[in-house]
């Protein structure tokens, strides 16, 4: 298949040994080499040079809801897999809940792997899910290549999909930690929840005291001594609360097997711009105020959060009532949170190093997948190729999202993606995309 050779240009390639100018070589859909930017093409190879573009790995989002089959009127395979790859994303990593069946058993894995199949236009991989009562199907979920398992320690707002108790809790990781597998938390605490004023109305403030931060240290700091007796490797999902990075920093410094992602949402979004009723801002935990999100970006910085995925999870509008008691919980971005992401990195002084550090190449790492993240020779050829000097006003009506609510809506951002490749193949150039061509992924195996 020689003439799958390609030679890919750009002044600004983005590699694990920093950004230069490189020609970068795939063959039969993965990298081969990464070559000095004036190196002569092979012979037979086509060439494509973006100039000052950069090239970057194509993102690797280990956080979306896709919520089909069963609520596709939510999302869908088709549509945030086009969203994902507009977005620059080349693999995603789908949540077990929301969807009808959820995946809590190898038998609804088969009936979601079959969904996915035709409609996937980038690579697609799944979480299992640790409920009350699965904790049988949990090796076998394992067996057949899920990333890991999902569980919720306070209500997840869908009745098929209930929270796990400190005693489920306790005996889902010691069967994960048995095959090695790893636990993702809703890190909120039930009680804290519980004790706080009952969220209703349209004032953003009144939902904010519903959700105190201490709802999620509390459950962090009693996953990381769960994690620290059982030896099991747990990661937090969707880090909103600032004042649980000391501890989370003095775990890693300890040796607890624990990672932390936060999402575009908390690190470019403050409670302070939301307008009363504004619901397309509620997700759980959530948005905090100004200070928060610059220690969340301090907290990147240092290392102690490893990721940033997007949290995706969209309904339709009818769902996102001005309550913010009734609406629901959930912020859409699959397609935007590159841009905004950067549009934030580069106030702060952060490198595309750095987001491409915390958008491809940590969750890759997060999920074992060690042909994905990077551009480096034996990876697969997954890239986006981003104009990061360029701007855009947000019109959701452009989004390939489902529905087309975002809290992004009006927004200015920095960072234009071009085009975007999977396995050397370009799937959308920034108009169109083409057929899917998207593969369903499987947990690689360890060691
Ligand atoms: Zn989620």
């Amino acid at each position: 298949m020689s003439e799958t050779e390609l030679v890919l240009r750009s002044t600004r390639v983005v590699t694990p040994q920093g950004t230069r100018a490189a020609s970068v070589v795939v063959k039969d859909g993965r990298i081969a080499a990464v070559l000095p930017h004036d190196a002569e093409a092979p012979a037979g190879a086509r060439t494509r040079d973006f100039g000052d573009d950069v090239l970057l790995p194509g993102l690797v989002d280990t956080h979306v809801h896709v919520n089909d089959p069963g609520r596709t009127e939510w999302e869908g395979f088709w549509t945030a897999t086009r969203a994902a790859a507009a977005g620059g994303i080349t693999t995603l990593v789908d949540m077990p809940l929301n969807s009808l069946p959820p995946t809590t058993t190898t038998a609804h894995l088969d009936t979601k792997r079959e969904v996915a199949r035709s409609k996937a236009h980038i690579d697609v991989g799944f979480w299992g899910g640790a409920i009350p009562g699965n904790v049988k199907d949990l090796r076998p979920l394992h067996d057949a290549g899920v990333f890991g398992f999902k569980c919720f320690l306070s209500p997840s707002g869908v009745d098929e999909f209930p929270e796990v108790d400190q005693e489920q809790l306790a005996a889902a990781l010691g069967e994960i930690a048995g095959f090695d597998g790893l636990l993702i938390v809703h890190a909120e605490d039930p009680g804290h929840l519980d004790a706080a004023p009952e969220p209703h109305g349209a004032k953003y403030a009144d939902f904010l005291a519903s959700r105190p931060r201490a709802s999620e240290n509390d459950a962090i700091a009693g996953l990381i001594a769960l994690a620290r007796r059982l030896d099991a490797r747990v990661h937090v999902l969707h880090l909103s609360s600032s004042d649980a990075l000391p501890l989370i920093a003095a775990a890693k410094r300890e040796g607890v097997k624990i990672t932390v992602e936060s999402c575009p949402h908390f690190l470019t979004l403050t409670a302070e711009e939301i307008p009363d009723g504004a619901t397309e801002f509620k997700c759980c935990p959530p948005i905090r105020e100004a200070a928060n999100q610059d220690a969340l970006w301090e907290g990147l910085a240092d290392g102690t959060i490893d990721c940033i995925v997007s949290d995706h999870s969209p309904s339709t509008a009818d769902l996102k009532t001005a309550d913010f008691g009734a609406a629901w919980g959930g912020i859409s971005s699959l397609q935007l949170g590159l841009p905004a992401i950067w549009t934030e990195a580069r106030k702060r002084g952060h490198t595309l190093d750095d987001v491409v550090r915390w958008m491809a190449t940590a969750p890759a790492a997060l999920v074992g997948l060690g042909r994905k993240g990077a551009i480096e020779p034996g990876r697969d050829a997954d890239f986006a190729v981003l104009a990061p000097e360029e701007t855009f006003t947000v019109d959701p009506q452009a989004l390939q999202h489902r529905n087309k609510i975002t809290a992004y809506a009006g927004k200015t951002l920095h960072g234009v993606v071009r085009s975007t490749w999977l396995r050397g193949r370009q799937i959308t150039d920034g108009a169109t995309l083409t057929e899917p061509t998207g593969e369903l992924l499987e947990r690689p195996h360890r060691g």
